[in-house]
Order: structure tokens, then C-alpha cells, then sequence
């Protein structure tokens, strides 16, 4: 059932109405979403990105709002639908894509990762308290040596002795691991060389792990460098049903359209604080808003995000029917996140000066967009998968 009231969630970035195709229970627990991310996150933005911290107590409140699985919007197998979780990540980016990252990281590659790659007695003791953040965690895919050819490349090892692993290798860029329970690492199996994952406590003997400084991109996130040294893993905590890559991809496929809801959610954040400054600035005795050459790029930047949102939702409805293609994902992600970079620009140059300090939001949006644009795929990696598709021709390199 919708509740015929299109766009009034966001009303200045959801021009379509949208948002008119979530029901009406779905909409109520967007709107008490909304009013955590206003309270209690947005007065910290600004103050934490700039220091490089991360506001770890927001994990706490997003988790107490119970919005992983509501059961009142529950479809099949106890999940809400696909459009509810891109309309969530949607409003949790526009508020900020760190804050974005801290709910994701658990709920959505953690979480995917232990339910979609665990065995069903793994998911019964697992799912549900990652669901409730009881049990804490992130994951470790990408190598220094490693990024986009992980596939072929990744190099850390497991070996199995007397019944347990023994882990060994380095990861990078690890998001969230310095204060989550567990990392789920992909290793690549001695005996058969194919890739397999391990649930590993962050504070198991043997793995260390340094956090990445300099940042000029998703400041508010902690990735770590992690170490993993004769690390040992019992077999009830490697996930049983991925036993190869390809194991691996599938799951990621469906993290792919999380990443391309954040980078509509990041557009409209952007968008949004862009046109608030427009309207109140003056120059020339008036408000900037009424230049037409400031209105031609608000009107760029809300066709973009118009069209990101249409592209979003539509993947969502193929999904929530059943049809979970890498292609149509992979498509949405380096699509959108392309808008994304425009629009974080031109919001960025509407604000002048202005729009490289932290206090308007724009800049905050503006650097962040990078690592969107990066991660979950890159560009050319997620253009080389539809093209693979499109044409029947694998132009990865062999
Ligand atoms: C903020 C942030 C958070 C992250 N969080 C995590 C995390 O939590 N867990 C995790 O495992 N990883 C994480 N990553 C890693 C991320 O997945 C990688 O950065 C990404 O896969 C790209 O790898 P790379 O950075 O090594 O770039 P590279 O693979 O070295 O690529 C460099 C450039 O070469 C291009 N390129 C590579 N191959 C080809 C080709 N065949 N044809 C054309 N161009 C090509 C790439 O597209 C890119 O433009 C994170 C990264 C960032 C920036």
C-alpha cells in the first residue's frame, strides 16, 4: 500500500515522488530515522570530520531504532523490501556518508556476508544478533598488493591444521575494524587455492592492524591496515557456503546497489545545503539563487539526482522481483556515482569560497564522494562487467 503522497519525505530532492511508492509503515520508520540523523548527528559532522573521528556512540542510537528488519515491514524471508533498504541508505548519505558507512558496514557487508555466505546454522546464531549490533563486525577483502585483481591476486593465505586454520597475509583499508567484535577475512585456501572466509575476532592473537591517516576523503571513517600473523581460526567460523570468488562476487553484487543509494543519498545532501546557500547569499543586492547561471547548475544538479533516483528505484523493484543481476548493479553503481561527482561539484562551486570550508555541508559531501566513487567497484572495473555483459567479450585483463 503507498501512501499517495509522493516526495514528501524530501521534498526539495525527490521531484517524482519517489518516495510515494513506500508504504505508509515503511515511511514511518524513514521519518524516525530522520529524526536520530537530525538530533543527534548532524551537530557532530562538521567537528568529527575535521578531527578524523569517528562518532561512535551514533552507532548505538542507530542500532536502538531497530530498522535492520522491522517486523512490521517485513516481506519474504523476514527482510523489508529492497526500495526500503535504498530509501534508508538514501537518507542515512544525505545526512552524511561516513554516518552512512557506520550503519553499512554491519548492517549491510557484515551482515550480507554472514547471511547470504554462512551455513543455516551459522545464520540462526549469527543474523539475528548482528541485526542488533550485539555482535560487531566488517570486512577484509582488498591486499596493499591487491585492489581491483583481488580476484585473481589475493594473496593472504589459510592453511588447515589439525582441524583449525592458520591465517596469514596483510589487508588494507579496512573500514570499521578498530572497533568491531569481528573481520570477516578472505584468504585464499593452500590446498586448493580457491578463496574462502573467516570470521576472525579483531582481538584474536596474531592480528594487528594500524589505522590510515591523511585522509582527505570519508575522514570520519577508520580504515585500518591489518596484519594477520599465524592467526588461528576454528572451522565452525570459516562461512561455509563461500568456497570460491565467485562465491564472493555473487554477495557483493548485492552490496553494489547499497553503494549506488549512498551516492544519491550524497547528491541530495549536497544538493540540498548547495540551494539553502543560494537563497540565503546575496551579491549584487540579491540572492545568488535568482542568477541565471546559478540556477542552470541547481537545475544540473537536481536532473542528476532525478535520474539517480529513478535508476535506484527501478533496480530496487527488479531486485524485490526476484531479478538480481551483477550487470544491472554494476551499471546503476558507475552511473550514479559519475552524476554523483558532477553534482558534488557543481554544489561545490555555487558556494564559492565557501564551499571548501566544513561549516555549509558542501565540502564535507564534496570529499567524501571520492571514496564512493572508488570503492564497491570502481569505475573502470564495474564498466568492464556491463560491457562484459553487453557484449559477451571480457575485456578484463587475463
Ligand atoms: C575509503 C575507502 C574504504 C574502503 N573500505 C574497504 C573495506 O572496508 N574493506 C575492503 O576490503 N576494502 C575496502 N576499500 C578498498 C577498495 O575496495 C579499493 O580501494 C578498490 O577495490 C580499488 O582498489 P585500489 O584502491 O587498490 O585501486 P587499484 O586497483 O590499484 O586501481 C587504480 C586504478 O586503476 C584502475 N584499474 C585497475 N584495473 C584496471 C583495468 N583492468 N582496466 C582499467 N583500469 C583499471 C582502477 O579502476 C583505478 O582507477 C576501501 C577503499 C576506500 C578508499
Amino acid at each position: 500500500m503507498t501512501s499517495g503522497q509522493g516526495g514528501t519525505l524530501f521534498p526539495e530532492s525527490d521531484l517524482y515522488g519517489f518516495t510515494g511508492l513506500l508504504s505508509d509503515a515503511e515511511q514511518f520508520h524513514l521519518t524516525r530515522l530522520r529524526r536520530v540523523l537530525d538530533v543527534e548527528a548532524r551537530p557532530l559532522l562538521s567537528d568529527y570530520w575535521d578531527r578524523a573521528e569517528t562518532p561512535i556512540q551514533l552507532r548505538d542510537s542507530l542500532a536502538r531504532l531497530d530498522i535492520v528488519n522491522p517486523p512490521d515491514i517485513a516481506e519474504h524471508d523476514g527482510e523489508p523490501r529492497e526500495i526500503f533498504v535504498g530509501f534508508r541508505n538514501f537518507e542515512l548519505a544525505r545526512t552524511d556518508a561516513s554516518v552512512a558507512i557506520l550503519y553499512n558496514g554491519q548492517v549491510g557487508m557484515f551482515r550480507s556476508l554472514v547471511r547470504e555466505g554462512g551455513s543455516d546454522e551459522q545464520r540462526r546464531l549469527w543474523a539475528p544478533r548482528i541485526a542488533s549490533f550485539e555482535m560487531t563486525g566488517c570486512f577484509a577483502i582488498t591486499e596493499p598488493l591487491h585492489g581491483s585483481d583481488v580476484a585473481r591476486g589475493l594473496d593472504t593465505s589459510a592453511r588447515l591444521v589439525d582441524g583449525s586454520w592458520i591465517l596469514n597475509g596483510e589487508k588494507r583499508w579496512i573500514g570499521n575494524a578498530d572497533f568491531s567484535e569481528y573481520v570477516v577475512v578472505l584468504a585464499r585456501d593452500e590446498s586448493d587455492r580457491q578463496v574462502k572466509a573467516f570470521l576472525v575476532r579483531t582481538d584474536a592473537p596474531g592480528l594487528t592492524m594500524d589505522t590510515i591517516t591523511r585522509k582527505t576523503s570519508l575522514r570520519m571513517v577508520r580504515n585500518s591496515n591489518l596484519y594477520l600473523h599465524d592467526v588461528v581460526v576454528a572451522e565452525d567460523y570459516r562461512l561455509q557456503r563461500i568456497n570460491s570468488f565467485a562465491d564472493v562476487s555473487t554477495i557483493f553484487s548485492s552490496l553494489r546497489p547499497d553503494a549506488a543509494w549512498n551516492a544519491v543519498g550524497i547528491q541530495a545532501g549536497a544538493y540540498e545545503s548547495a540551494l539553502a546557500y543560494t537563497r540565503i547569499r546575496e551579491q549584487f543586492g540579491r540572492p545568488i539563487a535568482g542568477f541565471q547561471m546559478i540556477q542552470e547548475k541547481l537545475v544540473r544538479m537536481i536532473g542528476n539526482l532525478t535520474a539517480s533516483l529513478g535508476f535506484s528505484v527501478r533496480l530496487s523493484q527488479l531486485r524485490d522481483q526476484g531479478i538480481r543481476r551483477d550487470v544491472d548493479a554494476a551499471l546503476a553503481k558507475t552511473w550514479i556515482c559519475d552524476r554523483m561527482r558532477e553534482t558534488v561539484a557543481l554544489a561545490r562551486e555555487v558556494v564559492g569560497g565557501n564551499g571548501i570550508i566544513l561549516d555549509h555541508n558542501v565540502a564535507r559531501f564534496f570529499c567524501d564522494a571520492e571514496s564512493y566513487y572508488t570503492f564497491e567497484g570502481t569505475r573502470e572495473i564495474n564498466t568492464l562487467i556491463v560491457g562484459r555483459s553487453i557484449t559477451g567479450l571480457s575485456a578484463f585483463v587475463n
